[in-house]
């Protein structure tokens, strides 16, 4: 069986060193900031352990034969990817596509990597062994990995080791016979407060001098000397679920990463001194295309609750026919529709590559990535428009109906037909938290750039199209005519 959602919440007591609102926090599966959001992991684990969902979730550890999740399989061609989709589709519902970095998100990372550890084999075999073992590990044992495979903003202009401090980014301080020592920052680690492993790399490109970053590493999250710096936690300053339905339960919560000397056996090392094979990991193997697969999947998700809130609240003002609002509905439902689309064709339009491991379609993958920065932010604005100021005339907590007074003038006046005051006041609330709350803007920031700084995904956007079918075209369309 995969793991369940209690042996999930059990293995997150490890010792782990969480900063939040001034202090350490260790058990994070009973802090306020964390719980909502450790519990929605849970159901997922749950959700692929149920022995109803077993066909549909899980595939045989080719190591041992026991179930394990689909999340982690290395898909061989577009029937494995469809599968894939399928378990993760179910996997994004569970939490309504609000948890970008679940489990099943750095889980294709390692099956792509795992697909082609021949690429780290071009550092020493014993690097490409290293990840099939990890990967394994990770697949047999169910973990929850996150990453953070960013350098801290602190001077864009300047590489790595021309930083104030050549060990601000987070790289090798010393190497050791058993093993390396890290130390510095990696920003942003999303989920690492409630992850079982980090995953510490570079996805952004390294200069000449920048050797010491250029690594990537597994790291137990209890791991001696690793901290995790939270941002605020939506989840504890909302006064109730029914006023913050979805940041009381799915505010994944993103953090810095420091490393004060973190010791990393080798066994846990991919990457070492390596800038060649630090690009290569994300460009030469599938890994970098299965994880935004899966975070276009989980995209779809959130879209499709977008446009069924946006119906809903019209329906419920009673505006749902008025044909500007069937406009706007529309504009939702098409780009819910794309997105979708855009997923099927990254199955049919797959590679296999020479090693038999299918990659699902390159540019269908970044158009997603390349036009969900701009989109979303227009989405949201498109059902706040919708919505008015009802999303506002609302009573300022849960609290406000336990006073008869008060309730008395909400049940005359905040209501709709069909929707008595609390259904109404419970719906606009659920959309407030997905386009207006402090939770929705985090969610409006991660769409931009969960993928990487907008104007290099459009760059790397251009790399992966086929200009030269374009520009067969282009010659087809200058071949008729002339000057003359
Ligand atoms: C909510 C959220 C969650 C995240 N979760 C994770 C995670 O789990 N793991 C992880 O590793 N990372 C994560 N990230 C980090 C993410 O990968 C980075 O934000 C992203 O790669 C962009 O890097 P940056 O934020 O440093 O922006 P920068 O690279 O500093 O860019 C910011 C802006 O500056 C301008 N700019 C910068 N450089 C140039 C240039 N050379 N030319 C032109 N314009 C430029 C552009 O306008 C750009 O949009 C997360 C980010 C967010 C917002």
């Amino acid at each position: 069986m995969t793991r369940s959602g209690k042996e999930y919440i059990e293995g997150l007591r490890d010792g782990r060193r969480v900063f939040i609102d001034g202090e350490f926090v260790s058990d994070v599966a009973n802090h306020p900031a964390f719980n909502g959001a450790v519990a929605s992991i849970a159901r997922v684990y749950d959700l692929a352990n149920d022995p109803d969902n077993a066909a549909a979730m899980t595939f045989p550890s080719p190591v041992t034969g026991a179930p394990v999740n689909l999340s982690y399989l290395i898909p061989r061609d577009e029937d494995d990817l469809r599968r894939r989709r399928i378990a993760l589709r179910r996997t994004a519902e569970t939490t309504l596509g609000l948890m970008g970095r679940g489990p099943e998100h750095v889980a294709g990372f390692l099956a792509g990597w795992a697909g082609r550890a021949d690429v780290f084999g071009a550092g020493g075999q014993r690097f490409a062994d290293n990840v099939t073992r990890f990967y394994e590990f990770a697949r047999d044992n169910d973990l929850y990995c996150s990453y953070a495979i960013v350098p801290p903003q602190i001077d864009r202009s300047k590489p790595a080791h021309q930083q104030e401090d050549p060990h601000l980014y987070a790289g090798v301080t010393q190497e050791r016979e058993d093993g390396i020592v890290v130390s510095g920052a990696q920003m942003l680690g999303t989920g690492a407060a409630i992850s079982d492993y980090l995953i510490l790399s570079c996805i952004v490109p390294l200069q000449p001098g920048d050797e010491d970053q250029a690594i990537s590493v597994a790291v137990p999250i209890g791991a001696e000397g690793l901290k995790i710096y939270s941002r605020r936690g939506y989840a504890e300053a909302a006064p109730s679920v029914f006023d913050y339905p979805l940041a009381t339960r799915f505010d994944e919560t993103d953090a810095l990463i420091v490393f004060d000397d973190v010791f990393v056996p080798w066994e846990r090392v991919f990457v070492f001194r390596d800038r060649q094979l630090t690009s290569d990991q994300w460009n030469r193997t599938p890994a970098h295309m299965l994880g935004n697969n899966q975070a276009q999947i989980r995209f779809s998700v959130k879209l499709d609750l977008l446009a069924g809130l946006a119906m809903r609240v019209a329906r419920m003002n009673g505006s749902d026919k008025f044909p500007p609002v069937r406009a706007t509905l529309g504009e939702l439902a098409a780009h819910a529709s794309m997105v979708t689309g855009l997923v099927y064709a990254q199955e049919q339009n797959c590679e296999i590559d020479e090693f038999g491991v299918a990659w699902p379609g390159r540019a269908e993958c970044f158009a997603t990535m390349t036009l969900q920065s701009e989109f979303y932010p227009k989405l949201l604005h498109l059902v706040r428009d919708l919505c008015g100021g009802g999303v506002i005339q609302l009573p300022s907590s849960a609290a406000d109906f336990a006073n008869p007074e008060a309730r008395a003038d909400f049940e005359r006046y905040v209501r709709s037909p069909g929707y008595p005051s609390t259904e109404r006041v419970r719906l606009l609330k659920l959309v407030w938290d997905l386009v207006g709350s402090e939770f929705a803007s985090r969610h409006q920031q991660y769409e931009m750039f969960y993928a990487g700084a907008p104007f290099l995904v459009r760059s790397r956007m251009s790399q992966v199209y086929d200009f030269d079918r374009a520009d067969t075209l282009v010659e087809q369309a200058l071949a008729g005519y002339e000057l003359a």
